[in-house]
């Protein structure tokens, strides 16, 4: 954990992103070096969503006003959301999502629902748009567009215990792998003295409480409580990690939600034939790309683990005549999915050294006459240097750039 650096400046240097004042204030534009660090994100979870049951729909990105009515965005994010957008000849009104939730609740209803479906895990990397004060946007960590590493479980009431433990299951491996340490959780529970902040009957408000109570205390996770952080929908399990600024931040939630299930006339057939109101599970464990990637650029100032390095290699010929075959080793790595850059400003050499640092490639490479003919080329890491034969580059790299277990 380091946060020596803000993420803007790294990512200036990295060219993750851009802000550009005619596109608009909070819209980032994602460079091909950020795009590399989302996309390996974006796969690692979808990988581990497909293992985990996971199906994975895409919505539009806006909808009708009456939607957010009935979700009862409106009434409670509406200051948040982007003002309507004329929508139709009948003047009807759209509004830019905000969440990703009304969407798959209309996808659990698009068909009728038996309890053996259940859990149903409906899985979507969402873009979302929040109409954030201009005074608040920062970078990439606060924004107006984001992408969502959304899902919404839908469970019988009485099973989602059992889910609740397999999503923090989920997020503690995420954790794991990303290299993520210093954060703890959050019981955000409701208020009793604003019940008109928080939706549905008291009873089970304490009961689903109660649910993620317990499922911490399981677990054994370091976490505490906290009285009017919950969602208006229920209450949810927040992680909470402290950044840059010491301040103390969400970086993801687990939120079970009884009130959706009513307000969207969801339901499913119990095993005794019954209509019965499935809970839904709100769950982001890498909470928005926009988010996340600032957040690890930060914990790492920049010298991302390998597998989300958006430069793995950085091949600098000595000069001219060594340019083809650094492009012929850079085409053959790539091939095999290593991402590398070659460096074509062919000047002083201990100078471009210095300037690849600027990109936090995972191993730099300098192609001369001297490596070219003996074929034992320097590989030079955060750890020091490697000597490895031209030959066996590939297979080093491809062990160094693998996702943790
Ligand atoms: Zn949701």
């Amino acid at each position: 954990m380091s946060f020596q650096f803000d993420h803007r400046q790294l990512a200036d240097e990295m060219e993750i992103f851009f802000l550009n004042e005619e596109i608009g204030a909070g819209l980032p534009v994602w460079l091909p070096n950020g795009v590399a660090i989302r996309e390996s994100l974006e796969g690692f979870m979808k990988k581990l969503e497909n293992k985990a049951g996971y199906q994975r729909v895409v919505s539009p990105h806006l909808a009708k006003g009456s939607l957010y009515d009935r979700s009862g965005h409106l009434r409670a994010f509406g200051d948040n959301m982007y003002p309507p957008i004329k929508g139709s000849e009948e003047g009807e009104h759209y509004y830019l999502k905000p969440m990703n939730c009304p969407h798959h609740h209309k996808v659990f209803s698009s068909s009728l629902r038996s309890y053996r479906q259940l859990p149903l895990r409906i899985a979507e990397y969402g873009q979302v748009y929040r109409f954030e004060n201009s005074g608040s946007l920062k970078g990439l960590s606060r924004v107006r567009g984001l992408s969502q590493n959304d899902a919404h479980i839908y469970v019988n009431p009485k099973d989602s215990k059992q889910e609740i433990l397999s999503v923090l299951e989920l997020h503690e491996y995420c954790y794991r792998v990303l290299g993520l340490k210093g954060y703890r959780y959050r019981l955000s529970k409701s208020d009793k003295n604003r019940p008109n902040d928080f939706d549905g009957p008291q009873e089970l408000w304490c009961e689903s409480e109660e649910i993620l109570r317990q499922c911490l205390t399981e677990k054994g996770l370091d976490f505490f409580e906290a009285d009017g952080e919950a969602a208006f929908y229920g209450p949810k399990i927040d992680v909470q990690m402290k950044l840059n600024h010491g301040h103390e931040e969400s970086i993801a939630s687990i939120q079970i939600d009884f009130n959706s299930g009513e307000k969207f006339d969801l339901s499913f057939i119990s095993s005794s034939g019954e209509s019965q109101r499935p809970w839904v599970i709100h769950r982001a464990p890498l909470g928005s790309h926009e988010r996340f990637v600032s957040l690890l650029l930060e914990y790492y100032d920049g010298a991302l683990p390998g597998w989300l390095c958006p430069v793995q290699l950085y091949i600098l010929p000595v000069n001219e005549e060594h340019l083809s075959f650094a492009e012929d080793i850079a085409s053959k790595l790539s091939d095999n999915g290593i991402r590398v850059f070659v460096d074509h400003n062919l000047g002083s050499l201990s100078k471009r050294i210095l300037f690849a640092h600027r990109l936090r490639p995972l191993f730099k490479m300098v192609l001369g006459k001297n490596e070219i003919s003996s074929g034992d080329v320097s590989m030079q890491g955060r750890d020091g240097d490697r000597i490895v034969n031209l030959r066996h580059v590939s297979d080093f790299l491809l062990k160094r750039i693998a996702i943790p277990e």
